[in-house]
């Protein structure tokens, strides 16, 4: 695409900016191929579920891994391997799994220029239709109309591992942490059976209702899947033994460390 193609546009949370997509466009389709989609881990949890496959399975076939600078493991799309490099998940109807579409699909055309989202940058492209819709909106009522807020919520809290300041400090993941964290927010099925399989309800202090949430629903397992990310790559977090004796140990020498 060439400069002249794009225009670019910053827009506060407020602003209106004109976009509209269906599928009488004569675009339609066009857009979902050879195209950068980064997964969080709750777009994984989403399209898997969707789909009825393991996660593994799901990594295995539809994404390509792979580590940021910092060690933080990133998640993406991979585009089918025809002359197109389309999205495995379009058809003729648009997109085969709308209701549980990643979080990219679902901003598009803005996309947050800073983690905190006060500014949102839109690029207008000249062969994406939508721009000359007749519907206006703001990036809040774009989001809302998105049904967006479950994944924002879910991000808010992973992005309190990605942006923690052990990262804006300049440091960097071991590679045994990198796979920690990999496999255990993004293959949320190898984390439930390493955590029914194991003694871990022995070992660790989680109440009766928390263990059960965590073994029943998929959304808490992931929450806690944040926590032990958090407990076992920053030491923080609020998990404790069981045993008295080995907590007071552990946090002692937390305490020590920090
Ligand atoms: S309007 Fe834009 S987003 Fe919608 S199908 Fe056309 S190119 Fe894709
Ligand atoms: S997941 Fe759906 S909306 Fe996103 S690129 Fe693929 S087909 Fe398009």
């Amino acid at each position: 695409m060439s400069e002249q193609n794009e225009k670019k546009i910053l827009f506060a949370p407020d602003d209106e900016f004109t976009f509209s997509c269906d599928n009488t466009l004569p675009c339609f389709n066009t857009c979902c191929r050879d195209i950068n989609i980064f997964l969080t881990p709750y777009d994984v949890l989403r399209m898997r579920k969707t789909l009825w496959i393991p996660s593994d399975e799901f990594l295995h076939k539809f994404t390509v891994a792979f580590l940021g600078d910092d060690g933080i493991p990133l998640v993406a799309l991979k585009m089918k391997e025809d002359k197109d490099k389309t999205c495995s998940f379009v058809g003729p109807q648009g997109c085969t799994i709308y209701q549980d579409r990643p979080w990219s699909c679902r901003m598009y055309p803005v996309f947050p220029v800073s983690a905190e989202e006060e500014e949102f940058l839109i690029e207008e492209k000249l062969t994406c239709h939508g721009f000359r819709a007749n519907k206006t909106s703001t990036v809040r009522q774009w989001k809302k109309d998105q049904d967006i807020s479950k994944y924002d919520l879910m991000n808010e809290a992973y992005k309190k591992i990605t942006l923690h300041d052990f990262f804006q400090r300049g440091n960097k993941l071991e590679p045994g942490m990198s796979k920690l964290m990999y496999n255990t927010c993004y293959d949320l099925d190898a984390f439930r059976r390493f955590i029914v399989g194991s003694r871990f309800f022995d070992i660790y202090d989680l109440d009766e209702q928390t263990m059960e949430k965590i073994k029943n629903d998929e959304e808490e397992l992931l929450r806690f899947a944040y926590r032990w990310v958090e407990f076992n790559v920053f030491s923080e977090g609020d998990l404790r033994l069981r045993d008295k004796e080995m907590d007071k140990l552990l946090q002692a020498k937390r305490g020590a460390a920090s």
